[in-house]
């Protein structure tokens, strides 16, 4: 290869799009627990990743905290922290987003089996002929599920998935072994241009699927059920079950995934199952939880312990609902992958650099 640059070799630069997420490891061995304190700080440690990449490092330890419960049917999920929006940063120059989640040490054992949250709240986008949003970058590890809520997103992989959605549809991209995508407004939106907004939700894969195929779910507004919550809420189901009625949207663990819209002052209930992780991301309106109100772009993260959950929506309300079995597993996280070990993601850079996830 003297001399010679191989056409398959990928960019680095696409491996920089998410550059908030440095090295995390996150590795639940309790053998650790004592160095945990020392090996913090040190974690600008550096590492040296397949020659090319020079990586922040950050070693952590965390208990496994996962209250499966007894006795605890019935009772409220209490609220455990309520996040505020962080400053807004681009992603590509199509998405203007606040991240409210990242897989922490610190924050993983309560969002599991959700690793990242980038909401961009509504925005106004001229017209324009050019493509806005982000191309060809490589995921392995996890799914990529972005609800389009105004405007819409259209998305191409190199596994063969792709599709445009408008307001309401969902993507849900399992990435799992390996592959390229890219995510623009649509062309149709971008010529007229107008209000955009859109919540991108990283949900992490167990060990055993990390490795399977891709996965490709898009579906339109119009496709999914609905149920009437409380008087007059109308609940979008997205994934999993409310009040027995089930979502289209297939998962590898147990999630629940609701957009819930409230026109007029409403009382909801929801129903989760025992040591499951809840998260509300308030989109438009006012919540009262337990007699403390949350605002647009709050994210309420509940404890695991209990079931259920009451709710006091404002009137024109809009929130996000997401629920899902914990996965208490390692995490090994990167930029675009999320996998359980180092070793993993270095063999995930080297795959992806090697041109093993594809081309578009
Ligand atoms: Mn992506």
């Amino acid at each position: 290869m003297h001399g010679q640059q191989n056409p398959n070799i990928r960019s680095n630069d696409n491996l920089n799009l998410y550059t908030s997420i440095k090295i995390v490891i996150i590795d639940d061995s309790l053998s650790k627990m004592a160095y945990s304190n020392t090996m913090n700080k040190h974690r600008r440690n550096i590492l040296k990743v397949c020659g090319s990449l020079i990586l922040g490092m950050m070693t952590s330890c965390l208990r496994n905290i996962a209250p499966k419960g007894d006795g605890n049917m019935l009772q409220n999920k209490k609220l455990k922290m309520v996040l505020a929006p962080t400053e807004q940063h681009w992603v590509g120059d199509g998405f203007h987003v606040h991240t409210l989640i990242q897989p922490t040490p610190d924050l993983y054992p309560s969002i599991s089996p959700f690793l990242l949250m980038d909401y961009a709240p509504p925005k106004e986008f001229g017209a324009t002929t050019k493509k806005q949003g982000v191309g060809e970058h490589p995921h392995r590890g996890f799914e990529t599920v972005t609800f389009a809520l105004n405007g819409e997103i259209e998305h191409r992989d190199s596994a063969g998935g792709g599709g445009i959605i408008g307001a309401g549809g969902v993507q849900w991209m399992t990435a799992a072994s390996g592959l390229v995508h890219e995510e623009f407004h649509s062309k149709e939106f971008a010529k007229t241009g107008g209000t955009f907004e859109m919540v991108q939700l990283w949900v992490n894969l167990p060990a055993s699927k990390k490795m399977t195929n891709p996965r490709y779910q898009g579906i339109k507004n119009d496709q999914f059920p609905r149920v009437t919550l409380g008087e007059s809420s109308i609940a979008q189901i997205v994934a999993g079950t409310c009040n027995e009625t089930t979502g289209p949207c297939k998962t590898h663990t147990d999630i629940n995934a609701y957009i819930i819209d409230s026109q007029k002052k409403d009382k909801i209930n929801l129903n989760f199952k025992d040591g499951t992780n809840t998260l509300i991301l308030v989109l438009r309106g006012k919540v009262v939880n337990e007699e403390k109100s949350h605002l647009e772009k709050s994210l309420l993260i509940f404890e695991r312990g209990g079931t259920s959950i009451n709710l006091d929506l404002e009137e024109n309300s809009k929130i996000l609902v997401l629920n899902g079995e914990p996965i208490d597993e390692p995490v090994a996280a990167y930029g675009p992958f999320v996998m359980n070990t180092r070793e993993e993601l270095m063999e995930a850079v080297k795959d992806y650099q090697s041109g093993k996830m594809g081309h578009l």
